[in-house]
């Protein structure tokens, strides 16, 4: 499949299968913002489930933080976000296209190769007003990131969940970014959602987990199921380093049009939290009762894109395959993750079949998202689930009335095998386990 073709036909079959749809697409779109439909919202939910669980669950010494979108507008000066949160824009004078400046590698314009301007620096944060007067005083940013939440927090956490460094925090919501442009479908957005763990740690002890963090993290896209040969990390050098950083390294996918990054880890150093402390007046540092030494914490930084992750997941599953002189489209979408972990079908509408079906439906849907279907041809049933990627179907046909057992047919393999309906809930557990 031609490399192009697959962003259109994976932008097609999220629309036609309800993964994502335009924001306010009857009102012409919202450049860059985009909702969710029944399928997609699945994805996401089990995406981010799938990602708190690494995070907390299975970590005692990771806690969960939900904090507010709009923050204090200081924060955002102390972070550097006001005067550094800027991307240099420059304006074709000939087409008016308005580019970052380092998309028009050639000087010219990358549309029409038109003249230039002189670069600007444009503030991708988002402004509005907080209260009923839209004056100066009373502006607020919607966050640009997530990660500032959980700095201010830090003493909040720490002390009702009696902590130690090293611990981390971890929090899932939305961040706001005017990209200048953005675009290649939900890959850069101006409305988005992040995953981010912070993790706090002895200034002497960084490195060591700086790099455990690097591998945690690859790790957790492996497991994901996205292939091995298509990730890799990318080492910042000194130029690309942000101010506050020690080292950084991207975690990046070779996406369609070429790597491109799906996150970032970063050793922040203690400028989050000396910042914060200068600015406030707080103190921010913390006692190691063992060793009675008081230190500021440096901050070694996993912030991933959850919408990111969803394009990626789509991409890297999304297959075509010739079948008996048919193409099938597949999305082959690890089972913790995929919308529907079943389907549940009656061969056909008659001699019982539906009423079996709709019994076991019954009883597997207490503990899994699993879809009903009794229309069409079963082969069709077969390839609208392919498509949205369920792992299992399980049909129920003449020889069930008999023996009490269906058959489960895989989505990758299209194997079919028999199996007891009192084994049916144990078996899904099993496969779509984390
Ligand atoms: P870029 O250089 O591509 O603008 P960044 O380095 O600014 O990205 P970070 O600030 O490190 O990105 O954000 C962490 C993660 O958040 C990114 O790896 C990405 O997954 C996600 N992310 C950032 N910006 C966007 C966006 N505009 N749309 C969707 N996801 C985004």
């Amino acid at each position: 499949m031609a490399e192009n073709n697959v962003m259109d036909k994976l932008s097609s079959l999220a629309k036609r299968r309800g993964f994502i749809f335009q924001s306010s697409e009857i009102y012409g779109g919202l450049n860059a913002c985009w909702d969710y439909g029944p399928m997609g919202v699945e994805l996401k939910r089990n995406i981010k489930e799938f990602w708190w669980r690494s995070m907390t669950l299975l970590r005692d010494d990771i806690e969960g933080l939900d904090a507010a979108i709009l923050m204090h507008p200081k924060v955002w000066e102390t972070s550097g976000h006001v005067a550094h949160f800027t991307d240099p824009m420059v304006d074709c004078k000939k087409c008016k296209g308005r580019f970052r400046a380092d998309e028009a590698v050639s000087g010219r314009c990358p549309k029409c190769g038109g003249e230039l301007t002189e670069a600007r620096q444009f503030n991708l944060m988002f402004k509005t007003f907080m209260g009923p007067v839209e004056e100066e005083a009373a502006i607020v940013y919607l966050r640009p990131e997530t990660a500032q939440g959980i700095y201010v927090n830090f003493l909040n956490v720490l002390v009702p969940s009696r902590q130690k460094v090293p611990f981390g925090i971890a929090q899932i919501g939305k961040a706001f970014r005017n990209e200048i442009s953005p675009g290649n479908f939900i890959f850069r957005m101006r409305e988005f959602e992040q995953m981010e763990m912070q993790f706090f740690v002895h200034p002497k002890e960084d490195e060591k987990w700086f790099e455990l963090w690097r591998q945690e993290r690859m790790k957790w896209y492996h497991q994901l199921g996205i292939r091995k040969e298509k990730l890799r990390f990318h080492q910042h050098g000194p130029e690309e380093l942000a101010h506050y950083a020690k080292a950084a390294y991207d975690i990046q996918y070779e996406f369609p049009f070429g790597w491109q990054e799906l996150e970032g880890i970063h050793n922040r150093t203690d400028f989050d939290l000396s910042r914060h402390s200068q600015a406030t007046g707080k103190e921010l540092s913390y006692f190691d009762e063992p060793t009675k030494e008081r230190f500021i914490p440096y901050i070694i930084e996993t912030s991933a894109g959850c919408d990111r992750t969803l394009l990626t997941v789509l991409i890297d599953g999304y297959y075509e395959e010739e079948v008996k002189g048919e193409t099938r489209s597949v999305l082959r979408l690890a089972p913790p993750i995929a919308p529907f972990k079943a389907a549940i079908f009656p061969l056909v509408n008659r001699d019982g079949m539906p009423e079996v079906a709709t019994k076991i439906y019954d009883a597997l849907r207490k503990k899994f998202k699993i879809f009903y279907d009794d229309k069409s041809a079963v082969g069709r049933r077969y390839r609208r689930m392919d498509e949205v990627g369920t792992p299992f179907c399980l049909t129920v046909d003449s020889q069930t009335l008999q023996d009490e057992t269906v058959t489960i047919r895989e989505r990758d393999t299209m194997q079919q095998t028999r199996h007891k309906i009192s084994e049916l809930a144990g078996i899904l557990q099993k496969k779509v386990e984390i």
